[in-house]
């Protein structure tokens, strides 16, 4: 029996091996990560048992029921903020303590009481984890909180950071997207520098070493020596955030020691200014987003970028097989959970678990981010793997030399498998960036969008999200190529 935080601290051991290394496919990584927590025989078994058994409603009807047997999910009420979120470390998880929208980022005093670092400067934060350990890292912060990057709503198609430039904000008006509609959100300059200022403390004071802390605790990797770049971004329509290395070259995953995260104005542009988990939920906003658990989710990839064990890789210039997305984006999101009714959550994860063909689709083994669905259906299985970790292995009474050989077996049958994902998949590689999902909250009519397009194309023979809604996502890094899909023949 191993509890969700031993299950993720043994699936990061395995990752953190292949830290140096950048032949493997992150396929074949992920299939000896399940097998060393799991009974299952790799990735693919594991996703296909996971699909079978949330979706079979021939064995427990109720769609509630079989989300806690199979994954340990509890879905919180509609309203209720004091739900447990299903944080790895938290009681729907198995880790006793309830850890609600508000708490999974811990803060103490109050907002408009701290102060505000200096623009340009470098700041020191330390944390110490649950097991008595103290890590430090850096925040660079950009050199003037008055000025925004503005991204010129690049799409896919054209999407360039070379041609970004700075803006100071003076007295303009900005919106939230192109789309004109009763979803737009229109922000003065003044209201923007306020935001700004709002993130940089709850930054600066809390969320990102809280996160970092909350992730060694979940996970057991640190961020320890690490430089953090801040930056703030106008104009670019449908995303909350992104990360990435700063100091890496394309399809080099080996750990990054600097590594930026862009913060996106159109969807946090208007932010309670005292409210100290950035609660966005004001003035119009219909759902309760909180900007701290995106910033949990942001530290996952930094942390990650940071020890190497995030692998992807730009397919143009490499033939290496990136982790999936449904990973990559699925496990920053177990760090904080999707279990309570914040953000959409509880209907994403239900629309999952009541259609098979929209849950297999959305376990697809393509790299990419910025795909809501699989958001959800990632963060979905590694509640299942570790509820299958806390549920099967205490019946475990050794490895018999039988086991091992079949073990070998399977390995070697996988790898090969692993090399034909490889020649047939349509890999959507993003230089190392990772965008934070979909701004649902704050337009709620490219959610809709998304979904439909989601559950209708998301196959590996077809086509990637991106074709249909070509503005769902665009990471960042000016010194990167941009992001590329491209299919590759058998
Ligand atoms: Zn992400």
């Amino acid at each position: 029996m191993a509890t969700s935080i031993e299950t993720m601290k043994s699936f990061m051991n395995v990752l953190k091996q292949y830290a140096n290394d950048t032949t493997t496919s992150g396929i074949t990584i992920l299939d000896n990560a399940v097998r060393a927590v799991s009974r299952f025989n790799g990735l693919q078994d594991a996703i296909n048992s996971f699909v079978n058994d949330v979706t079979d409603t021939s064995r427990i009807p109720d769609t509630a029921q079989r989300l806690k047997e199979t994954c340990g999910i509890v879905l919180g009420a509609n309203h209720d903020f004091n739900a447990d979120t299903g944080a790895a470390s938290g009681a729907n998880a198995g880790n006793g303590t309830v850890k609600n929208a508000a708490g999974i980022v811990p803060e103490t005093g109050t907002l408009t009481e701290l102060s505000m670092p200096a623009a340009g400067s470098t700041t020191t934060h330390s944390y110490t984890t649950s097991d008595g350990q103290t890590f430090s890292f850096n925040i660079q912060w950009p050199t003037s909180f008055a000025q925004v990057v503005d991204r010129k709503w690049q799409t896919f198609d054209s999407y360039n950071p070379e041609a970004w430039t700075t803006v100071a904000l003076t007295d303009q008006t900005f919106v939230s997207d192109l789309n004109n509609n009763e979803y737009t959100k229109t922000y003065m300059a003044q209201q923007l520098k306020t935001s700004i200022e709002a993130i940089t403390k709850g930054m600066e004071h809390w969320w990102a070493s809280e996160s970092a802390k909350l992730i060694y605790d979940s996970y057991g990797v640190d961020f320890n020596g690490k430089t953090l770049k801040v930056g703030y971004f106008v104009n670019q329509s449908n995303i909350q955030a992104d990360t990435g290395p700063a100091d890496k070259n394309d399809n080099d995953t080996t750990p990054a020691n600097v590594i930026d995260m862009a913060i996106a104005l159109p969807v946090y542009g208007n932010i309670d200014p005292v409210d100290v988990n950035g609660n966005t939920r004001i003035e119009g906003g219909t759902q309760q987003c909180y900007l701290d658990r995106t910033i949990a989710h942001e530290m996952v990839h930094a942390v990650m970028q940071g020890n190497g064990t995030i692998k992807t890789y730009n397919e143009k210039t490499s033939s290496v097989v990136g982790m999936p997305e449904f990973f990559t984006e699925g496990v920053a999101e177990l760090v904080m959970g999707l279990d309570d009714y914040d953000a959409n959550n509880v209907q994403d994860i239900q629309s999952l678990a009541t259609n098979r063909e929209k849950l297999s689709n959305a376990m697809v083994l393509a790299a990419g981010t910025g795909t809501d669905v699989r958001y959800t259906s990632g963060y979905m299985f590694l509640r299942y793997l570790c509820q299958q970790s806390l549920d099967s292995q205490s019946a475990d009474t050794g490895t018999s030399s039988a086991d091992m050989s079949s073990a070998q077996e399977a390995l070697s049958h996988i790898d090969a498998k692993g090399e034909d994902y490889a020649q047939s998949l349509l890999l959507e590689t993003l230089s190392g960036h990772s965008a934070a999902r979909a701004a649902s909250y704050a337009s709620a009519g490219d959610k809709v969008m998304n979904y439909g397009a989601s559950s209708s194309s998301l196959d590996a023979s077809m086509p990637s999200f991106w074709s249909n809604s070509p503005t769902s996502l665009i990471p960042e890094n000016g010194s990167q190529d941009p992001i590329l899909v491209s299919s590759q023949s058998v």
